[in-house]
């Protein structure tokens, strides 16, 4: 199977879109081939994953004050996912949050968990600590840390329930989805794990976000009204949205790699925030 970074590579090469500029391409090459290179220290590392028997969720992060070859392969990732982003945007400098966290494991536990719980507060409150901009501190973690979760799930040899349909976060380790997708075949819908890439089957008609089922809020548009692969889910109750893609009838849902597919649709999350939705 290609790569992540072989996917993402060839979606630029048949891409005619603007913001796929030079540096955006070398960043997320360089990112791709960063996270596939911890997945590789992981495995050396001697960390054994443990799950719960009561499965909800399956897999969490465990302390990094009590894992301390887990500890290091996450420094390391930190330190040059953070290297990546300052190689293209000098403007964006995550020394104070490499240098304090690199020898302080309570330091380190502390961010790790920010991420691990998903508390934007959290993340908010050491962003400004660190001297960061909160948004890039929480795509720093996501490309950092994520690594560890489908590590995870790769050495899970127990069944997930992915025909859950109600459960709007990840089965495997509770995060929220970042996209859905629809078969336009058996007209089934998927939500895909931002952090360990489970896809796993939802509902079709209800908030990926809330739960919410009524139909009178829930609504979905295409860019420019143009037929696409690619829609905005959103909701007014919550006001949240998700980008949806369309499975086309022969090809399996399962097997798309829709983290390229976030990637190329920026333009999406745009048109959606300009209309009032947001991300949770
Ligand atoms: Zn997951
Ligand atoms: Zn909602």
């Amino acid at each position: 199977m290609a790569s992540r970074k072989q996917c993402f590579d060839e979606a630029v090469r048949a891409a005619s879109e603007e913001f796929l500029t030079e540096s955006f391409t070398r960043t997320y090459s360089s990112i791709f081939d960063a996270q596939d290179e911890m997945r590789t220290a992981l495995k050396g590392s001697g960390y054994a994953p443990t799950f719960s028997e009561s499965g909800d969720p399956i897999y969490s992060l465990p302390d990094l004050r009590a894992h301390d070859a887990l500890a290091l392969c996450v420094i390391d990732s930190l330190k040059r996912i953070a290297e990546i982003i300052r190689a293209q945007h000098p403007g964006i400098d995550f020394t104070p949050v490499i240098e304090s966290t690199a020898f302080d494991r309570e330091a380190l536990s502390e961010l790790v968990g920010s991420f691990a719980s998903q508390s934007m507060n959290q993340i908010e409150s050491l962003a400004a600590r660190y001297r960061v901009g909160a948004e890039e501190l929480v795509f720093l973690l996501t490309y950092a840390i994520s690594p560890c979760y489908a590590f995870a799930r790769q050495q899970y040899r127990g069944t997930i329930e992915t025909q859950t349909l109600e459960r709007y976060r990840c089965p495997f380790c509770g995060s929220l989805a970042d996209m859905a997708l629809i078969h336009q075949d058996a007209g089934t819908r998927y939500l895909h794990c931002s952090r360990c890439d489970l896809i796993w089957q939802v509902k079709r008609v209800a908030c990926a976000v809330c739960g919410n089922e009524n139909i009178d809020d829930l609504g979905y548009f295409e860019l420019d009204g143009r037929e696409s692969d690619y829609r905005i889910s959103y909701c007014d109750h919550c006001h949240g949205y998700i980008k949806t893609v369309l499975i086309a009838k022969f090809d399996d849902p399962l097997m798309r790699d829709v983290v390229i597919d976030n990637l190329m649709t920026a333009n999406l999350d745009h048109a959606a925030i300009h209309r009032g939705y947001s991300r949770p």
